[in-house]
C-alpha cells in the first residue's frame, strides 16, 4: 500500500445511497449475470413503473434523512435517450431528499455513449461517469461478448472529456484465458493515458449459467490459473499503485481520497440504501430485500400498486458477522475488531491471535491499532483467508 494509503473509513456513512436499476443492455455480455433485457419495447413502461416505485417509497420515514449519492446502474443506462435520463434523475430529485454535496453517478457503454448522449447526461446533472471500457483489446472485446470495439471504447473516453466530466471512472477486465502480463498492461497503460479519476480493474469470473460459464464447463477454453490470476492482481496492484493510485478496495483504485466511490462504499460499510428497478436489492437497518427480476413482472406488481419486492431478510447474528468480515476484508480500512465483536459478542482477537500471527508471518495480513488489514499478497487470498478466521468462531 502507498504511504498515504488509506487507513481510515472514507465518509460519513450516516446518509443512504439511492440506486437505480436501467434494465437494458444492447446485448448480454458473455460473463455478466445482472439483470437485464436486450428487448427495448418496455422502456416506456419501465419508466412508469420506476416512478411508481418511487412514490411508493417517498414518504417511508427511513429514507426522509435524504440520500447522498444516486447511482444510475444497470444494464446500460447511456442506452436511454438523452430526455430519459434526464427525467429519471429529475423525478428521483422530485421524489427524495438529497445532500446538498450529493453525487450523481451514471454508467455507460462504449456502444452507445457518443458525444452527443453524453453531454446531455451531464446536463442532465450526472457528476460521475463510468465508462465499462473492459478491454482495448478486440480479441478480449470478443471473448467477453461485448457489444463495443476498442475504437468506440476510446472515442467514448474521449467525448467524456470533451462533454465536461471532470470525474470519468473506468472498468476493465483481466485474468481472461492465456493472458500475459505484457498484454494486460497494455490495457492499464491505455487506460492511464485517459487519466481517470477512478478506475475498477475486476478478476474475470466465470458465473454460473453464464454463457462463458457453459463454454468453460464444456472445455472450450482452459481458464487462467490461479496462480496466474493472483500474480496479474499483485501485478496490478504494483502498477497502479506506482502510477499514483490508492488500491482502496479489492478491485477498485482512485487518485485520492476524495475520488474513492462514495456510493459503493455504502454496500462495503454496510450502510442503508435502496435500490429501485429490476433485481435492484435495498438494505436497512439489518434487513436485505430484493426487487422481481423481471421486468414484466415488476410493471405488473407496480401496475396494481404494489412494491415488486420478490423477498427478504432480516440478516442473523452469524450473516451479519460474516458480511462484516467479508466487506471489511476487501478494503484498505480492513476489518475492526471493535465493530466486530458486539455483533458476536466474543473476544475475536483472543480467538484469532493464533492464525493472525501466521498471517502475519506470511506477509498476508497487518495489523494497525486494533485492525486487521489485508496486504496486497492477502486480498489476491480473501476467500481462503476470511475462510480460516471465520473457523475461528462460535458461529
Ligand atoms: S453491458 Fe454491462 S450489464 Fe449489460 S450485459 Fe454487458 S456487462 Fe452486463
Amino acid at each position: 500500500m502507498r504511504a498515504d494509503s488509506i487507513q481510515q473509513p472514507l465518509h460519513n456513512q450516516a446518509l443512504p445511497g439511492l440506486y437505480i436499476h436501467a434494465p437494458f443492455c444492447r446485448a448480454k455480455c458473455a460473463y455478466c449475470d445482472f439483470y437485464s433485457v436486450a428487448d427495448l419495447s418496455l422502456l416506456g413502461a419501465w419508466m412508469d413503473a420506476l416512478e411508481r416505485e418511487m412514490a411508493l417509497y417517498a414518504g417511508e420515514s427511513g429514507w426522509q434523512t435524504g440520500f447522498d449519492t444516486l447511482y444510475l446502474g444497470g444494464g446500460t443506462p447511456s442506452i436511454l435517450e438523452a430526455g430519459q435520463i434526464e427525467k429519471i434523475i429529475a423525478l428521483a430529485f422530485e421524489h427524495f431528499a438529497f445532500a446538498d454535496d450529493a453525487v450523481v453517478y451514471a454508467e455507460a457503454n462504449p456502444c452507445s455513449a457518443d458525444l452527443e448522449k453524453l453531454s446531455a447526461m451531464r446536463r442532465a446533472g450526472v457528476t460521475r461517469l463510468h465508462m465499462g471500457v473492459q478491454s482495448f483489446d478486440e480479441n478480449n472485446l470478443r471473448f467477453l461478448g461485448r457489444s463495443h470495439t476498442a475504437d468506440q471504447a476510446r472515442q467514448s473516453l474521449n467525448a467524456a472529456r470533451q462533454a465536461g466530466f471532470s470525474f470519468l471512472g473506468a472498468d476493465l477486465i483481466f485474468g481472461l484465458p492465456g493472458q500475459t502480463q505484457k498484454a494486460w498492461q497494455a490495457d492499464l497503460e491505455q487506460m492511464l493515458s485517459y487519466k481517470p479519476e477512478h478506475l475498477s480493474c475486476y478478476l474475470l469470473s466465470y458465473e454460473k449459467n453464464t454463457p462463458l460459464w457453459k463454454r468453460l464447463a464444456k472445455g472450450v477454453f482452459a481458464p487462467l490459473s490461479q496462480a496466474r490470476a493472483a500474480s496479474l492482481f499483485a501485478f496490478t496492484h504494483d502498477f497502479l499503485t506506482r502510477s499514483g493510485y490508492i488500491h482502496y478496495e479489492i478491485s477498485n483504485y482512485a487518485p485520492s481520497k476524495e475520488l474513492v466511490s462514495r456510493h459503493n462504499t455504502k454496500y462495503w460499510n454496510r450502510a442503508p440504501y435502496l435500490g429501485l428497478g429490476p433485481g435492484a436489492h435495498s438494505f436497512y437497518k439489518e434487513r436485505r430485500w430484493w426487487n422481481l427480476a423481471d421486468i414484466k413482472g415488476y410493471i405488473a406488481a407496480l401496475k396494481k400498486g404494489k412494491k415488486p419486492v420478490a423477498g427478504s431478510e432480516n440478516l442473523s447474528v452469524e450473516q451479519r458477522a460474516l458480511e462484516e468480515i467479508y466487506l471489511s476484508l476487501r478494503q484498505s480500512t480492513g476489518l475492526e475488531l471493535a465493530d466486530l465483536e458486539p455483533i458476536l459478542n466474543f473476544d475475536c482477537q483472543k480467538a484469532w491471535e493464533i492464525a493472525l500471527q501466521t498471517l502475519e508471518a506470511k506477509g498476508f495480513v497487518s495489523r494497525p491499532k486494533g485492525r486487521v488489514v489485508l496486504t496486497p499478497l492477502g486480498m489476491a487470498r480473501l476467500d481462503s483467508i476470511a475462510g480460516m478466521l471465520i473457523q475461528n468462531l462460535p458461529l
